[in-house]
């Protein structure tokens, strides 16, 4: 197994230096990580003849991701996705976050754990960990979280993720990576012709700013249903309410589960490269994102712009607005427990 190479990326606003891990497995597949917002950089997998391409959005410098853009390859958190109105009760104690998506809480806040340097130790096992304290009152939120990440590429060609929290104070957290994947290659036109399967029967339909109404919706008939391998624009552009809200997919599946263990969650087809992703995870829910708020404004990297659709984003997490909802899985973390999640993105080709 190849060393993980240490190297530095630059430096935030204030001064503080930022580095990029490379991590790479026997069979040439290659990660890049920064400690900036955790962010995976990029992902180099082979296509069916061999070919590699690097298949995540993103920045060729640090300076790309202390710019504006839409949480790129990022860890998002305390809270992934949207809390309504930015308020939630524990234990009958209101408590009030940062509001920057409408009326929403969303991925944390103004300034979220994809924004935050962290500090990095690299694993033995060709694996880098990233660790912070989210300090009581960051971005609203109660008690000081220890937070860590840690990413590690194994020869069977999975990139695995694995976060743990604690904290000293009842609070919320619920933690998800947030890359935009195009198995054609980042910046290689949009996602629409990539063959979607994910394994939910049920996904949670939202309000005009994207809240869960709170039903558990069947998929059976509509553009939403995935259980059998469809392309995702076979039906994006379809006539269901659903889908005007965040001008296509973006939504939470109720992933179909039993018990707590490692799940199968989603699989990606690209059937002209051949490149395929599968998606295993501990959580209940997925967020499928296809990147319909892309719009060419930005460049990344090899100066290609990203226009609508060019990636699409798979959310392993907690419901949105678990919070403000007690019929779905809680998202509390007590002084005592250990908040741990873990997915995995694993690569292939088809045939
Ligand atoms: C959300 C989208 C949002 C995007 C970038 C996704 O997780 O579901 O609504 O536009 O992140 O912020």
């Amino acid at each position: 197994m190849p060393a993980v190479a240490r190297a530095p990326f630059g430096k935030t606003a204030d001064g503080t230096g930022v580095e990029i891990f490379t991590l790479k497995n026997d069979n040439g597949i290659e990660v890049r990580i920064t400690n900036y917002g955790a962010i995976i950089t990029s992902l180099r997998v082979p296509d069916r003849s061999g070919a590699f391409a690097d298949i995540v959005l993103g920045f060729e410098t640090l300076d790309g991701y202390l710019g504006a853009h839409p949480y790129f390859g990022a860890v998002v958190g305390r809270y992934a996705n949207r809390i309504a109105d930015g308020r939630f009760r524990i234990d009958g104690i209101g408590h009030r976050l940062a509001v920057n998506n409408g009326p929403n809480h969303l991925h944390g806040g103004v300034k979220g754990f994809d924004k935050q340097v962290w500090d990095a130790e690299v694993l033995g096992g060709n694996g880098v960990r990233l660790s912070r304290v989210s300090r009581d009152g960051e971005e609203g939120y109660p008690g000081n979280l220890q937070v860590a990440v840690a990413y590690s590429l194994t020869n069977y060609n999975e990139l695995i993720v694995e976060y743990q929290a604690t904290t000293d104070q009842p609070t919320i957290v619920n933690l998800s990576q947030h890359s935009y994947f195009n198995l054609a290659g980042a910046g290689n036109g949009d996602i629409l012709g990539h063959q979607l399967t994910i394994a939910a029967d049920r996904y949670t339909p939202v309000n005009a700013t994207s809240i869960p109404t709170g039903a558990l919706a069947p998929v059976a008939g509509t553009p939403f249903d995935f259980r059998q391998a469809t392309a995702i624009g076979a039906r994006i552009d379809a006539k269901h309410p659903q889908l005007t809200h965040g001008g296509g997919y973006d939504h939470n599946y109720v992933l179909n589960r039993k018990g707590n263990a490692l799940q199968f969650a989603a699989r990606v087809v690209e059937p002209i490269s051949g490149r395929v992703l599968e998606v295993a995870t501990t959580e209940p829910g997925m967020q499928l994102y296809t990147g319909n708020f892309l719009d060419g404004g930005i460049v990344g990297k090899g100066n290609l712009s990203y226009g609508r659709r060019a990636g699409l984003c798979l959310e392993t997490q907690h419901f949105p607005d678990s919070p403000n909802r007690s019929e779905f899985p809680s998202t509390v973390l007590r002084p005592g427990e250990t908040y741990s999640s873990r997915t995995v993105f694993k690569f292939d080709v088809s045939k």
